[in-house]
């Protein structure tokens, strides 16, 4: 039965982990991975969710039973809140409804599967480059056209918005936009304030249907309602959207899988019957969603001390990747490396696009500094004590090739 499988290409951030982890190099460096590590390099377990987890180990009132299919109830509301903002119109005019996925990628399939299955959506936009899994989770949800719009100027090293606009304009009716809500994934360059008001334009002209994808609120500027401008403009339109949201790294839960699915009706009273397809959708594919991530996120959301701690912890992680980002430009800067590398600073999030081509990457490998073929770092991965490296095998990369 089995003798005709053959090996899938492997996922690649998976395989750079594998290889980090064999590598017996003292210098190493995963720069692979999209998580937050500390100034000695490794994983944080934020102190909120360790007393959030304290809190419910010592909670005789909670137990194991299934929750229902759409979620745990106080976090949906409170996910909700974290989104758009408590004062937004979506949420005072009950316009708006969240259901719990497994991490954001569960909830872009969630998403994917309610627009092919009950909406019959069959064309997706992503941009180009976009994080390694959204045209998979659309294909797998059975969309038959997965496109791309223009995103990367290799030139400038920032945004093409024209050619975006251009190429959004151009979809077809009943296409579905995916858009990178904050601190885009893999090239950290986001639309301005205006160009977002460009962006908006083009997909109500066009009818597109907007899925936001925000799994780094809090990442890019250190403050959740900044982070959040992009999908709370487009709310304040009147237009039906959802926003796929992620917790997986503002709290460090990535092995939590614990996501939102925010549904914007402009017509209120749909809601109901929205909610019902959802739970059929969701009752097919994991029936109901696991407990843990969930409860944690909805005891530090909904307690006053715990939401200013978490708060302030995000802060932290910002504010060190935006350090990080400094020294590695300036340590490129004292060793008069070729070229211009501002852009390293004036990326924002969790990845720098570096520009690297794909044979100076491989030039990184060798020297066991692993990271993604299309030249993404992740910024997290850097420490004071690696920086130095990391940027004289960039030297010698951009030297050599
Ligand atoms: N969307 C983007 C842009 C991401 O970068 C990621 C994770 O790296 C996700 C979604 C998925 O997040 P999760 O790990 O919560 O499934």
């Amino acid at each position: 039965v089995f003798s005709d499988v053959q090996s899938a290409p492997p996922i690649e951030v998976f395989l750079l982990n594998r290889l980090c982890a064999e590598s017996k190099d003292p210098n190493k460096v995963n720069l692979g991975v999209g998580a937050y590590r500390t100034d000695e390099g490794k994983p944080w377990v934020l102190p909120v969710v360790v007393a959030a987890e304290l809190q419910m180990a010592n909670d005789k009132t909670l137990n194991h039973e299934y929750l229902p299919v759409a979620g745990l109830p106080d976090f949906r509301t409170a996910a909700l809140r974290v989104l758009f903002g408590s004062e937004h119109k979506v949420i005072t005019e009950n316009k708006v409804e969240g259901f719990q996925g497994l991490g954001g990628t569960g909830a872009l399939r969630l998403a994917a599967e309610f627009l092919k299955k009950i909406l019959n959506y069959d064309i997706v936009y992503v941009s180009s480059p976009t994080w390694g899994n959204h045209k998979g989770i659309f294909k797998a949800a059975g969309f038959s056209q997965i496109k791309e719009y223009r995103y990367w100027d290799a030139d400038t090293r920032g945004l093409n918005c024209a050619g975006m606009c251009e190429d959004l304009m151009a979809a077809p009716p009943k296409s579905v936009v995916i858009l990178h809500a904050v601190a885009h994934n893999p090239t950290g360059v986001d639309a301005t304030k205006e160009e977002w008001a460009q962006i908006l334009h083009v997909c109500r002209e066009r009818e597109l249907f907007v899925l936001f994808d925000i799994a780094y609120q809090g990442f890019a500027t250190g403050n959740l309602d900044e982070d959040a401008w992009a999908p709370r403009y487009f709310a304040d339109q009147d237009m039906d959207l959802f926003v796929a949201q992620s917790f997986s790294k503002n709290f460090g839960l990535y092995n939590e899988r614990i996501g939102n699915l925010a549904v914007v009706s402009k017509d209120a009273s749909k809601l109901p019957e929205i909610r019902s397809q959802m739970e059929i959708t969701i009752r097919v594919m994991w029936s109901n969603p696991p407990n843990h991530g969930a409860r944690i996120v909805a005891t530090v959301l909904n307690n006053k001390a715990y939401y200013e701690d978490w708060k302030g912890q995000i802060r932290t992680m910002s504010d060190r990747i935006m350090k990080m980002r400094h020294e590695l430009t300036d340590n490129l800067k004292k060793l008069g490396t070729p070229g211009n590398w501002d852009h390293i600073v004036k990326q924002i999030g969790m990845f720098s696009y570096t520009g690297l081509s794909a044979k100076q990457v491989e030039y990184m490998l060798s020297k066991n500094v692993f990271m993604l073929g299309s030249g993404r770092i992740s910024i997290a991965g850097l420490t004071p004590k690696n920086v130095a490296y990391v940027a004289k095998c960039m030297d010698e990369a951009v030297r050599a090739y």
